[in-house]
């Protein structure tokens, strides 16, 4: 027997699509990826983006409080085992998760920890196969694989990761380590900008590092970041090294000139990439429509709908505009009625 539906990804979407999908008595079997070095080095293990960040302070329902006892009582032991100590300042990315995660479990919602490494959407039921060779087949899909941030690849931003080296200024950006202080944005995108202009509400200055003499940002974005009083763009610069240590994290990053002007050094205590994100659709090329950066297309406005009919895409993997946790489960949920409907009209 075929299963109903099948969820690939386990970040905000996938969970959130799980619920509705589990409640509506669809029985979701989701792939919520492997635990490989691979994975680990793209930044694309269970739980997504979320799993790589402290707290989460703009997902609605966790305000700032000690959610210990609640935590303790929520999330099944060995999940709760693996979390980072509570920090009671309201919900950590990975406490959310495995939030998310264990209320998905909780509505019957069958977990397994693999990836689906190929798909074939041109026969129906249809079939998927995991990276341990299982074969899977399914009535409909939701993809809900999420995108990850790109990054300069150094070892030293690497090692500073979640120690003031971030790729979500929206995320982090607030969090009391960059007040006050002189911070990086790394880009030169509308991304970019925003990045600079948010985190500039907080800092005491933040630089903009970009590789060549012009924005790639629109023109309006670009004014907004020259006029900015808090802004400096430093033109034509590449990053050689983020500075810091294990205690005091970011302290400063080493810039090289591309025109041969030399090498600088800035002290600086946080350090942002707005460097653009690839979705994690490798899997999928030739498969369904995507854009030319590889996003899945939505082919109905108001609907999670792909390019195949039964297969719909939720989160991030179709979302390269809002990219927020919370927009994501929002997706995440329209793409379970999405399916939970169309399977409905197959019967009819
Ligand atoms: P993007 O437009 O692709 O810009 C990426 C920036 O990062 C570029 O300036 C690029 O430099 C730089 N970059 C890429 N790889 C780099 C590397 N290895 N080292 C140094 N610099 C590197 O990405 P985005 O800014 O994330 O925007 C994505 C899409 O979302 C765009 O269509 C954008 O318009 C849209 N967006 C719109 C808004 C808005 O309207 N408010 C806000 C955010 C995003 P080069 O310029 O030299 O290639």
């Amino acid at each position: 027997m075929p299963e109903k539906v099948i969820i690939i990804g386990s970040g905000p979407a996938a969970w959130t699509a799980a619920i509705y999908a589990a409640r509506a008595e669809l029985k979701p079997l989701l792939f919520e990826g492997a635990i490989t070095q691979e994975n680990q080095e793209n930044g694309t293990l269970p739980l997504g983006q979320l799993a790589l960040t402290t707290e989460v302070e703009n997902y609605p329902g966790f305000p700032t409080g000690d959610l210990s006892a609640y935590l303790d009582s929520a999330i099944a032991p060995p999940q709760r085992k693996a979390l980072p100590p509570h920090k009671k300042e309201g919900v950590s990315g990975p406490e959310l998760m495995e939030l998310m995660r264990q209320q998905a479990k909780n509505f019957g919602t069958r977990v397994t920890t693999d990836d689906i490494v190929e798909v074939d959407f041109d026969r129906r039921p249809f079939r998927l196969t995991a990276s341990d060779g299982s074969q899977h087949q399914s009535l409909a899909v939701i993809v809900a694989t999420g995108a990850r941030a790109n990054y300069l690849g150094l070892p030293s931003e690497q090692r500073l990761k979640n120690r003031g080296v971030s790729a979500c200024a929206v995320c982090d950006g607030a969090l009391p380590r960059f007040r006050d202080k002189p911070l990086v944005v790394v880009g030169g995108g509308d991304s970019a900008v925003e990045e600079a202009d948010y985190l500039a509400k907080f800092a005491s200055k933040v630089y903009m590092v970009h590789r060549r003499d012009e924005l790639r940002a629109s023109k309006i974005m670009a004014k907004r970041a020259m006029e900015h009083p808090k802004i400096e763009i430093l033109w034509s610069r590449v990053v050689d090294e983020v500075l810091g240590n294990d205690e005091e994290g970011v302290t400063g990053c080493r810039l090289r000139s591309t025109r041969g002007e030399g090498e600088q050094e800035l002290e600086i205590s946080g350090f942002f990439l707005a460097i653009g994100h690839t979705p994690n659709t490798a899997f999928l090329r030739g498969k369904l429509a995507m854009n030319d950066a590889g996003y899945i297309r939505w082919t109905t406005p108001q609907r999670t709908y792909t390019s195949v009919e039964g297969v719909f895409a939720a989160g991030d993997v179709a979302d390269d505009y809002y990219r927020q946790a919370v927009t994501a489960a929002g997706t995440g949920c329209m793409a379970a009625l999405d399916a939970e409907r169309w399977l409905a009209a197959q019967q009819a």
